[in-house]
């Protein structure tokens, strides 16, 4: 199973992630945490990403795509994989379609989750203060859900045309919307 999960910053995309691939025995994969990683790591990819996740804005598509198609080859992705926070735009998307032409079976399901934003906004400032991720103060996380409402909502659009998509209520208790989003894959 090869599945995309998308939706705004703070609907709870990485505690879902964690739900399904535990059931599914597949491969999470959050750009975002392998970002993360590389920044802490000080890599060459580390260090380019560092400056615009602070800003809450997008790493360059061109970096993503390089990382991911050097990702999804590796063994582990063979038995599925969720992608979590990628793709993020057109261009992603796009990139990813080549990658997954060339590497082997399609995308099954894109999972959309949907909020209201002014919910998400308050559920990401109450993140940041207990987490200290350093992109979860209030003004980064405005920027974050701009980005995602300019550059990320279009491949609600792509992934339709493509009838792939599967919008689901992300507001609710986690197994509840856990629920839904198996309804849908099953
Ligand atoms: P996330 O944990 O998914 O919210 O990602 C944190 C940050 O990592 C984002 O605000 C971006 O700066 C960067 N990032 C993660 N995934 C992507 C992506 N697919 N494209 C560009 N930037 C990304």
């Amino acid at each position: 199973m090869r599945i995309i999960l998308m939706g705004p910053p703070g609907v709870g995309k990485g505690t879902q992630a964690k739900n399904i691939v535990k059931k599914y025995g597949i491969v999470h994969l959050s750009t975002g945490d392998i970002l993360r990683a590389e920044v802490g790591g000080n890599t060459e990819l580390g260090i380019k990403a560092k400056t615009f996740m602070d800003a809450g804005s997008l790493v360059p598509d061109e970096l993503l795509l390089d990382m991911m198609e050097g990702r999804l080859q590796q063994d582990d992705c063979k038995k599925g994989y969720l992608l979590d926070g990628f793709p993020r735009t057109i261009p992603q998307a796009e990139g990813l379609e080549k990658i997954v032409e060339k590497i082997g079976p399609k995308i099954d399901f894109v999972v959309s989750l949907t909020a209201d934003e002014d919910e998400l906004v308050k559920r990401l400032v109450l993140r940041g203060q207990e987490s200290g991720r350093s992109d979860d103060t209030e003004e980064v996380i405005k920027e974050r859900q701009q980005v995602y409402w300019k550059l990320t909502a279009p491949l609600l659009d792509f992934y339709q045309q493509r009838n792939l998509l599967h919008e689901v209520d992300g507001l609710g208790t986690i197994p509840e919307i856990t629920d839904r989003i198996l309804n849908v894959l099953e």
